[in-house]
């Protein structure tokens, strides 16, 4: 079907999200379009309506860890039919051409298209996106709580794989919001130690059951004092400024400290504090879509699911506000 969208939109930066109707314009050949059956959120999509990092624009309809129906596919489409389950994430298209999308690292394609930056996402009834990027459930993982996989998920599982994280490896996570509680679950079943750093108190029996051998308060300054040298990799969900300096203390020789979350501030790191221990400090956006499928089977064969309180869209001004209380456990899913 080709009519307008009807989603939820940002009118301007901060704002309460009102409806919006919208002409998609034609599919383009390389499309699916996909009817929506729910949508996770993002802290992104806070910080995308909040416009923090400046590069949103408005009206702007949010959601990128969509589940949903192929309705309609564009002749060039490859792979998918009408009718298929899908999952989509940050990222609605990439070049095909450069080399980091010819070897297969298409989360690393400069001209890729983000799924809400001067375009419309998912908390709408109809989203588009090309076909890489539209990636098939497997039959046996449950469609209503798969949706936080394709943002969340798979920003917390391709460092895990591309980093060669070994199952001996000792890990951290820090924060255990919606990309560090589904870090717990994949570690664990990695056969990682896992560590979770959290700020919430209140969080650490949930942390233990979703597979953290030992809970850590995030600003435990005595506790991080103890695990100097302890970790083979610290994998940072949070978005706030925190003691950089011990947590790459607690590095082991060959250690990495890795952020996913946005942090704003700049990390300040002294040469000599990576050197002696040959440490590195890394970050990357999301996954390739063969790691995406990848994680999907992991999740299948080890029972793994993104833990969800969920909404109605039309309740998604409330689902926001519950998310940036900070109150989320773990992951809010908005259902069409
Ligand atoms: P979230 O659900 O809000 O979780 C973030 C967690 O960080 C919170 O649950 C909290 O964990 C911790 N935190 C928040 N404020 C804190 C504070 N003041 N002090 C200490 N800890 C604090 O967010 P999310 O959706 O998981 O996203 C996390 C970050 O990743 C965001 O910046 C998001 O934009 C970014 N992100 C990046 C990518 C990528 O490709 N690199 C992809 C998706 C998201 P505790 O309660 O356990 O302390
Ligand atoms: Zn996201």
């Amino acid at each position: 079907m080709i009519g307008n969208f009807h989603g939820w939109a940002a009118p301007t930066a901060g704002q309460a999200l009102t409806e919006l109707e919208y002409d998609p314009g034609t599919i383009r050949p390389e499309q699916v379009q996909v009817k929506v059956e729910s949508c996770g959120i993002c802290h992104s999509d806070l910080s995308m309506i909040d416009n923090d990092w400046g590069n949103s624009s408005y009206p702007l309809v949010p959601g990128h860890e969509v589940v949903g129906v192929i309705e309609t596919v564009g002749e060039q489409v490859k792979g998918l039919a009408v009718g298929d389950r899908v999952g989509l994430g940050w990222f609605a298209g990439s070049c095909m051409s450069c080399r980091p999308c010819l070897s297969g690292n298409h989360n690393l394609c400069a001209e890729s298209e983000s799924m809400i930056i001067g375009r419309h996402g998912g908390f709408a009834d109809r989203v588009r996106a090309n076909w890489e990027w539209a990636i098939k459930l497997p039959k046996d993982l449950d469609p209503a709580s798969a949706g936080p996989l394709f943002c969340g998920g798979i920003t917390v599982f391709a460092p895990i794989n591309d980093f060669n994280v070994k199952p001996t490896d000792r890990v951290g996570v820090i924060g255990i919001g919606g990309l560090g509680h589904l870090a717990l679950q994949f570690l664990n079943k990695w056969g990682c130690e896992v560590t979770a750093f959290t700020s919430s108190e209140a969080k650490a029996a949930d942390a233990r059951k979703l597979g953290a051998h030992h809970v850590v308060g995030t600003r435990d300054q005595a506790a991080l004092g103890k695990l100097v040298g302890s970790f083979d990799f610290i994998l940072v969900t949070a978005n706030v400024a925190l003691d950089w300096d011990a947590y790459i203390a607690a590095l082991a020789p060959d250690g990495r400290l890795h952020f996913v979350g946005a942090v704003l501030e700049p990390v300040p790191v002294a040469a000599f504090s990576l050197i002696g221990g040959r440490k590195s400090i890394s970050g990357s956006p999301l996954g390739s879509p063969a790691t995406v499928a990848m994680m999907l089977d992991f999740c299948t064969r080890h029972q793994i699911a993104p833990v969800i309180e969920t909404f109605a869209m039309n309740d998604v001004n409330a689902a926001l506000d519950h998310l940036r209380s900070g109150k989320a456990n773990y992951r809010v899913v908005l259902n069409s």
